[in-house]
């Protein structure tokens, strides 16, 4: 008897995934197989491997449970080729295979190799909520594309926090309610972490014996590797953080990783959780009073708008967009991203909790490290293979836009309408980083001078042509220019001698 070959990638960790829906439990076989290319491309961090294997082996038990033969390949297997390609092949080779059924991979380069595949069928991949082709044609018909104009489209296609045809409570985004500091006596619940069972331990070993070298730490490992796991982590969060998420959403605490946010993007890129059925989740407790309107919507908001946003640019985009860099920024990634070790307290704490949690919050992506590379002049795309490798949520169709397009402006400005750039000030607001660190923050010159506050001025002038025609950075490039001609040299010789120290 001969049926197909349902090919599953480790992000394809969903019992609804459409290449299952078109297979049949009885004539077809399922592969699933852990290869050294795709554990290599980037160096990954240790518990994003770990998770990620330990995920794909929990998940395909749940296939067996439910009726499918499912043929595992784990990376010590005696055999295992190291690619996909060659996965593939082999179990070609067994024979009684009519076609090989494959859901959309998430990533430009698998899809373009596999679409060379013989006898090999590629199947949408229905886990979002935006089609990426109907993007293309809203996308091209617009002079500018914002953000907020497609979140809408999102709400009104999913109904989501809506009444009739308006928003619920009158506003579609509630942002300004969003950006409060971290208030001193403010009472964090800890998301739950889940202890390793047997299948997650032997993961554990192999990771440490095949990536010693690796970033990261990888014990304790506490992530959820199994859907039911990954929504009790999903329970939690409704009930004991998001009612504060979006007020403290921008916030930055020494010692807090998580503060009130959901941590459960590793397992909404997996594919454990569902975007909409986590939407739905969310509105249901706006709805019974449990959360105030600006945690769901704002909320709701990264979900449909900003997750749904960055895949459909990157698929508008690819390939080519990965080697944007319209600022012409060459520096290497400073040594620091790997080693925590600088004086900047602000950085050192976000690539410190990187290290061991495989997890930094959005803001500490954008306005620490993110930031910190832009004013420095760090190469997009040597930083865009860092955040590949150093977070558990970490896929190309997601994080490189983030980086390249939000975070960088290496696309001039497609994604974000201005470069997101701030001095210490900012992180001094939102965060009580400054306190412990060895500059001051307060400092505009001299040795104790904060380096964001040199380079925020450096990096304005550097590029002042550009951004003077930018109508939200105007008023700083005036600011600027009305600075004397001795204090515009003494901020530029001192932030020179910094980045000078960057490149020892
Ligand atoms: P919460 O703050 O609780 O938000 C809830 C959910 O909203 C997240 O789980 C995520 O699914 C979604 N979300 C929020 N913001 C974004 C966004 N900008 N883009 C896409 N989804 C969003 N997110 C990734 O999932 N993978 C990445 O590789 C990634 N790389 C990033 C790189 C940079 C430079 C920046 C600035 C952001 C990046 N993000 C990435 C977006 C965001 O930082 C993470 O989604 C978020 O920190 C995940 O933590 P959380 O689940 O606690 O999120
Ligand atoms: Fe970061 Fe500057 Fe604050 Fe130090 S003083 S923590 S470098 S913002």
């Amino acid at each position: 008897m001969s049926g197909n070959l349902i090919l599953i990638l480790g992000d394809q960790l969903s019992p609804e995934l459409s290449s299952l829906r078109q297979g049949d439990r009885m004539a077809d076989r399922v592969l699933m197989a852990e290869v050294m290319a795709e554990a290599t491309y980037v160096a990954h961090h240790k518990k994003k491997i770990a998770f990620v294997f330990s995920a794909m082996r929990h998940f395909a038990q749940d296939l067996r449970d439910d009726g499918w033969r499912v043929d595992y390949v784990a990376l010590d297997d005696p055999g295992n080729t190291g690619t996909l390609r060659g996965e593939v092949e082999r179990a070609l080779a067994s024979g009684g295979i009519d076609r090989v059924l494959v859901t959309e991979p998430g990533e430009w380069r698998l899809l373009d190799e596999m679409s060379r595949w013989p006898g090999t069928d590629l199947i949408a991949d229905d886990r979002f909520i935006a089609d990426r082709h109907g993007f293309v044609r809203w996308a091209e018909e617009r002079k500018t594309l914002r953000m907020e104009h497609f979140y809408r489209l999102m709400r009104r296609k999913t109904g989501l926090l809506m009444e009739g045809d308006q928003p619920a409570g009158g506003r579609w985004n509630f942002d300004a309610d969003n950006r409060k500091p971290p208030a001193p006596d403010m009472e964090v619940p800890a998301p739950p972490r889940f202890a390793p069972d047997e299948v997650t331990q032997a993961v554990l070993d192999l990771v440490a014996k095949r990536f010693p070298e690796n970033f990261g730490t990888l014990e304790p490992f506490g992530f959820a590797v199994t859907r039911a796991d990954a929504e009790a982590a999903l329970d939690h969060f409704i009930e004991h953080a998001l009612p504060h998420f979006g007020a403290y959403q921008d916030a930055m605490v020494g010692g807090q990783p998580f503060l009130f946010h959901a941590v459960v993007s590793p397992y909404l890129n997996a594919g454990l959780l569902d975007p909409l059925e986590i939407c739905r989740r969310v509105e249901t407790a706006w709805q019974g009073g449990w959360v105030p309107l600006n945690s769901a919507e704002g909320f709701i908001r990264q979900i449909i708008g900003w997750r749904e946003f960055v895949r459909a640019i990157y698929w508008w985009k690819m390939p080519g967009y990965e080697r944007s860099n319209v600022l012409d920024a060459s520096r290497p990634l400073p040594w620091f991203y790997w080693s925590g070790q600088t004086d900047m307290a602000c950085v050192s704490a976000c690539v410190n909790q990187t290290r061991d949690e495989a997890y930094a919050h959005h803001i500490q992506r954008l306005m620490v490290t993110g930031n910190f590379a832009l004013l420095a002049g760090v190469d997009p795309h040597a930083l865009h293979e860092w955040y590949l490798a150093v977070y558990a949520d970490a896929y190309e169709w997601v994080e490189l836009p983030n980086t390249v397009g939000m975070s960088q402006y290496a696309d001039g400005g497609l994604l974000a309408s201005k470069p997101y750039v701030a001095s210490g000030a900012y992180i001094d607001r939102m965060s009580d980083y400054c306190g412990s660190c060895r500059f001051k923050v307060k400092a505009k010159s001299g040795p104790d001078a904060c380096p964001f506050n040199l380079l925020y001025w450096d990096f304005i002038a550097r590029h002042r042509t550009r951004l003077a025609g930018n109508p939200r950075m105007g008023q700083m490039v005036a600011t600027w220019d009305r600075f004397s001609p001795d204090r515009q040299q003494q901020v530029r010789r001192e932030a020179g001698a910094f980045l000078a120290t960057l490149d020892q």
